[in-house]
């Protein structure tokens, strides 16, 4: 068991005065007050920065504006390709030091960091490199009555939205991030990206790296601070679309907030509580490796993970045996210790929201195995295997984001589907068999916008993400993002 050194990039990074990246350079606001960024395996105080006025927010969006009219929505889209190309090329050649900062803030394990969230974001960015070229409208030939021999065409075009304000929840900052930038710099549009209060840093290093890469000033903008400053984006006439990932909660105050904004552009992508479901010819040694790593991935704090897992009764006790073991047994300490396989939670107030949870299921015995907070420094939690026999649980009901699952048996597939769409959430769900027969009548049976078949939790950027009911509205990645950073226009013409 070793930690990793810190980098010195990365002390020298966390030692300055952060401000707001305004215009292609840190702009401080000595007015404005300071937040403190919390490592949360430590709980020291890593680095402030500052909790973003109307005002700062005001020039962000100008800067934006006047990238956007000026510059970006001027040069190609193979220019544009080139650029976010490039800016993949250096998250790549500064991933180690971009983990780190992903460590420190959010509490995330080293390898996730590293594997995951910085290598996603390369393989991300560049997918929105390669759709800036693509952008595509269509031609029409329209039915108008022809009098004197005049004939009609007509084409659509997608034109850029403008400025985006790109508002980020704290579990996977660098990566939603990029999603949000690319997203919005594919499709000619620019930004300004309100990264989470708990996990700002890596944000604002992805937006000094794009200078680097050739992205004009003004492109990229962060303003740092509290869901204030989120409120000041959504309302400056500036903003032309909000794209939201966060909590239900918040997602629907946005989702309004931009309604009466005379119905600026919002896509949301929201919470969820979602399913994967064991069928009765489950292996269970097969799959549990594969659906622990997917359930307790940053300590479950994923939206995507599954919180409600229901076992078909012929393999209930024999799950519950097994994950309990694999559970008890899983390394946690510091998130700096490659050997780990388990961390912190990311910020007291989630902590202190997974304890609640945890206490719930404890007063009432639900509780299979592991959910003890882990006494002394930051906010360690054992993963929890809970036991819940009604669907109208709390447990069952309320995304908890943390690393516990509840776990029901079912008996046949009618009452599975029922109580898997008994939900005001449709993120994701997945099915665990090897009878594709069963799988493939299942399929569209389930509210999710993502269903995976013998995995759960895993995106990649060809394949549209987003959910249904309660989750979210606008889907994410391939081509399907493009809709929603576009307005469509139609051309007529008569010759
Ligand atoms: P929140 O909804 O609390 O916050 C998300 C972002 O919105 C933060 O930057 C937050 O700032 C900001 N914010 C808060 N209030 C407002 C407001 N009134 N106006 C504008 N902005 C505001 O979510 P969390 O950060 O707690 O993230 C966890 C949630 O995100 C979970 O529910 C999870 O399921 C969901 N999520 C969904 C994903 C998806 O793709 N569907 C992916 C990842 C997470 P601040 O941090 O300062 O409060």
């Amino acid at each position: 068991m070793s930690k990793i050194e810190i980098l010195n990039e990365v002390k020298t990074f966390l030692a300055r005065k952060h401000g707001h990246f305004i215009a292609g350079k840190s702009y401080v606001d000595e007015h404005e007050a300071r937040i403190d960024i919390i490592n949360p395996a430590t709980e020291e105080c890593i680095a402030t920065v500052a909790d973003g006025s109307e005002a700062s927010v005001a020039l962000a969006a100008q800067s934006a504006h006047e990238s956007f009219k000026n510059v970006w929505s001027k040069i190609t889209p193979y220019e544009r390709s080139l650029k976010l190309n490039k800016l993949a090329d250096l998250v790549e050649a500064n991933a180690d030091e971009l983990a780190q900062l992903e460590t420190l803030s959010a509490g995330k394990l080293i390898t996730i960091a590293q594997h995951l969230e910085v290598a996603q974001t390369i393989i991300f960015l560049r997918h929105f490199a390669s759709c800036a070229t693509k952008i595509e409208g269509k031609t029409i030939q329209p039915s108008l009555p022809s009098m004197q021999g005049e004939q009609y065409t007509a084409f659509t075009v997608r034109q850029p939205i403008g400025v985006v304000a790109g508002i980020v929840p704290w579990n996977f900052s660098l990566m939603i991030g990029a999603w949000k930038i690319g997203s919005a710099l594919s499709t000619g549009c620019t930004i300004v990206v309100k990264p989470s209060e708990f996990t700002t840093l890596s944000v604002l290093r992805l937006a000094e790296l794009a200078i680097e890469a050739g992205i004009p000033e003004g492109v990229i903008n962060v303003v740092t601070g509290l869901g204030k400053t989120g409120q000041y984006l959504i309302d400056s006439p500036l903003i032309k679309k909000v794209s939201f990932t966060g909590s239900v909660s918040t997602g629907i105050r946005i989702g309004q907030q931009a309604m009466q904004n005379d119905l600026k552009r919002v896509s949301l992508e929201l919470g969820g509580k979602n399913a994967a479901a064991l069928l009765s010819d489950v292996n269970i040694d097969e799959i549990l490796p594969v659906l622990i790593q997917s359930t307790f991935v940053h300590q479950g704090q994923v939206c995507a993970a599954p919180e409600r897992i229901f076992v078909h009764q012929s393999k209930y006790d024999e799950f519950v045996a097994k994950a309990s073991a694999v559970l008890a047994s899983m390394p946690m300490g510091s998130p700096l210790d490659a050997s780990n396989v388990f961390g912190p939670l990311s910020n007291k107030p989630h902590y202190e929201k997974v304890k609640h949870y945890l206490n719930l299921a404890r007063e009432k015995g639900q509780i299979i195995s592991g959910g003890e907070a882990v006494e002394g420094t930051g906010y360690f939690v054992k993963p929890a295997l809970i036991k819940v026999d009604d669907c109208k649980d709390p447990l069952f009901i309320e995304e908890t984001f943390g690393p516990l699952i509840s776990v029901i048996p079912f008996e046949d597939e009618d009452s599975l589907v029922t109580m898997m769409n008994d939900s005001r959430f449709g993120l994701a769900a997945s099915v665990w068999s090897n009878d594709m027969s069963k799988v493939f009548r299942l399929i569209p049976q389930i509210d999710a916008g993502s269903v995976w078949i013998n995995m759960h939790t895993f995106l990649d950027p060809a394949v549209p993400f987003g959910g249904m009911k309660a989750s979210g509205i606008g889907r994410e990645f391939s081509d399907a993002y493009i809709d929603d950073y576009t307005e469509l226009k139609s051309v007529m013409i008569r010759f």
